[in-house]
């Protein structure tokens, strides 16, 4: 397998504080992008991302010479992001933008993919619909390539699906999934496939057990939210690990990789 892309950093940006922190973890571990996520989807109104307030976020990562990623909601979140980010890059640095499990709109998709396809910085990732249904999740994959975005910069995301009708996971996870479904899709689509075991598992014990299970398929990489002190994290607190957790949940994948 190549080098997994590793796209790690907390569930949102919070303050400039809990970012300085993230960067400086982010640059140690020397991942591929860091998660300065500033636009959250949410079910009820509660903390939905800093927004615009946070833009200067995504410069200072870049000058941290780290490339920033976010979850776009809008067009003109892609312009932000854009804006903020792509002055400040290192030489080789990227802006990562990705289309979240809720927003199904194929509108919106479309446009989204207009916007990042025109500058060879700009990488977009998708993550598969909350609902059962490849049909669906290929779909998206198409509509994105249509719109003109590069395949060579646009990456998949397999996040389960969120159990339907308020029923639990009969497994205990946060949400369903169906490994084989995404490594057809990976199959099908020719691009690279992440999967998020925050998500999916929901609690940082299951994130373990998230992670080290997909260890035994051809996944690409992963996006996990990390977070220093995740107690007190605004959104996802109970699934967030530590910097030091990730590097225990890391040197176990690669030893459930070698069994
Ligand atoms: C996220 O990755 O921040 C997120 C909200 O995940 P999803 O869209 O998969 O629910
Ligand atoms: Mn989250």
């Amino acid at each position: 397998m190549a080098k997994p892309i590793i796209i790690a950093g907390p569930c949102s940006a919070e303050s400039d504080e809990q970012m300085d922190i993230a960067f400086e973890e982010a640059a140690k571990r020397h991942v591929d992008f860091v998660r300065c996520n500033l636009y959250k989807p949410r079910d009820i109104p509660a903390f939905d991302g800093l927004g615009e307030k946070g833009a200067h976020l995504l410069g200072k990562a870049a000058r941290a010479g780290l490339n920033p990623a976010l979850e776009v909601m809008l067009p003109e979140h892609v312009d932000m992001a854009m804006d903020a980010a792509l002055p400040h890059l290192s030489e080789d640095g990227k802006l990562l933008v990705w289309i979240g499990a809720r927003n199904q709109n194929h509108i919106i998709q479309d446009e989204i993919a207009r916007r990042t396809a025109k500058d060879p910085r700009v990488w977009l990732m998708v993550k598969n619909q909350p609902w059962v249904a490849e049909r669906h999740w290929a779909g998206i994959l198409t509509w994105v390539l249509d719109a003109g975005m590069p395949p060579e910069r646009v990456l998949n995301c397999y996040r389960g699906y969120t159990p339907s009708y308020g029923d639990k996971n009969p497994e205990g996870f946060r949400n369903l999934v169906n490994f084989e479904e995404a490594m057809r899709v990976k199959e099908n689509s020719g691009l690279p496939m992440l999967f998020d075991p925050s998500h999916t598992g929901g609690t940082v014990e299951n994130v373990f057990k998230m992670a080290e299970m997909s260890a035994a398929y051809d996944f690409d990489g992963m996006i996990i939210e990390l977070h220093h002190d995740p107690a007190h994290a605004y959104t996802d607190a109970k699934q967030q690990l530590t910097w030091p957790q990730f590097d225990e949940l890391l040197a176990k994948m690669q030893t459930a990789r070698k069994a």
